[in-house]
């Protein structure tokens, strides 16, 4: 059965489709909803049947687990065994936001939405919409990310209609997420507390606030063999259908190099994809040519990088190459994702 779409708006929120939605949950189903971050798929995360339907809709490995959403602060405690005063701390600073944390659990919550670990990922989003939601659950929703395994995560709508509706029973259609890139998620099980995933909020930012805070090994180092400790950063992800490869350098060496290969498959009859921004759209004469957004405003580059990995899936060309984006503030958490989706492929054009 075709998920039913109801439109919603974050200043009217139509109480009774949250609450169909809810209840939705409440009975095991799933529904997909928006989140700043971007659309996350929802089953309720104290129900090991719901978290076993998510892997199989998304089909996501059942060893990659999920994270729990709350949207009271107080739903924290019943939900982990200890909580550290770092995390504390960063609660109080970042929550509501884009902040995963990653705590001892409680026997609550079941093995299945954890991947069989003895820690859960807890997050408090801020989009209003998603908050209604949780809340009408019950106020614990686990939520990965709401594409098929693999695919750049949804920032819109249509990309869960795209991936999933088939699948689960309701997208709830808030329009386009805030920020399209994943949370920040924060590991306070060893002593020093340790970033899985780079997002919105900065190592800088944490360290700021907490002092000593680590990037996990595995995220810092991709040629050798290094695991990075949340499971899901180890799966190939966030790839479109054609082959990505980054170009990283000075602008006008970039550009030449990205022109040379639009040429050469142009004399074979083929096209190139091209992720430019919108100060270097006009100089790539070849191709297709997307923008993801202005230098000059990172945000909007956060914002639009899955969306256009999706859109050249509807396009026919031969490979994809994209600028590097090392923009001064969520440049890291951009980078992480463009590199996933290129299998790690990055040129120097200087
Ligand atoms: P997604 O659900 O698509 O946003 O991905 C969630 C990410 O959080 C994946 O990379 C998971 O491996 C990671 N994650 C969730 N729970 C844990 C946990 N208990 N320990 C480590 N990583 C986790
Ligand atoms: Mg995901």
């Amino acid at each position: 059965m075709r998920a039913e779409v109801v439109e919603m708006w974050a200043d009217y929120i139509d109480p009774e489709a949250i609450e169909r939605a809810g209840r939705i949950l409440k009975e095991g189903g799933l529904v997909a909803f928006p989140t700043e971050t971007v659309y996350g798929l929802g089953g309720n995360a104290l129900d090991p049947r719901a978290s076993m339907k998510i892997y199989a809709a998304k089909g996501r490995p059942s060893d990659n687990p999920l994270i729990v959403h709350i949207a009271e602060m107080d739903k924290l405690a019943e939900i982990v065994s200890r909580i550290p005063d770092e995390a504390r701390i960063l609660a109080e600073r970042f929550w509501p936001g884009p902040l995963t944390m990653i705590l001892p659990k409680a026997d609550k919550v079941p093995k299945e939405t954890t991947g069989g670990l003895d820690s859960v990922a807890v997050r408090f989003p801020s989009d209003k919409i998603a908050q209604e939601l949780i809340k009408a659950a019950g106020g614990y929703v686990a939520a990965p990310s709401a594409n098929t395994s693999g695919r750049p995560s949804p920032t819109k709508a249509e990309h869960v209609e795209e991936d999933l509706g088939d699948a689960i029973d309701m997208i709830i259609d808030g329009g386009q997420v805030g920020i399209g890139l994943e949370s920040t998620i924060v590991d306070f099980t060893d002593e020093i507390p340790v970033v899985l995933r780079p997002g919105y909020i900065s190592l800088e930012m944490l360290q700021e606030i907490l002092g000593e805070v680590r990037m996990d090994k595995g995220l810092l180092i991709t040629e050798c063999n290094v695991r990075p400790k949340a499971p899901g950063m180890k799966y190939r992800h966030y790839a479109p259908a054609a082959d990505l490869t980054i170009i990283e350098g000075n602008e006008a060496a970039v550009i030449g190099r990205i022109n040379q290969f639009a040429a050469d498959a142009e004399k074979r009859g083929m096209q190139v994809g091209i992720i430019a921004t919108d100060e270097t759209a006009e100089k790539y004469p070849s191709g297709i040519v997307k923008s993801i957004g202005s230098r000059e405003d990172e945000d909007s580059i956060g914002r639009h990088l899955f969306e256009v990995l999706r859109e050249f899936d509807h396009c026919n060309v031969c490979a994809i190459y994209s600028e590097a984006f090392y923009t001064p503030r969520i440049g890291q958490a951009i980078m992480n994702r463009l590199l996933k989706a290129a299998g790690h492929k990055i040129i120097s054009a200087s």
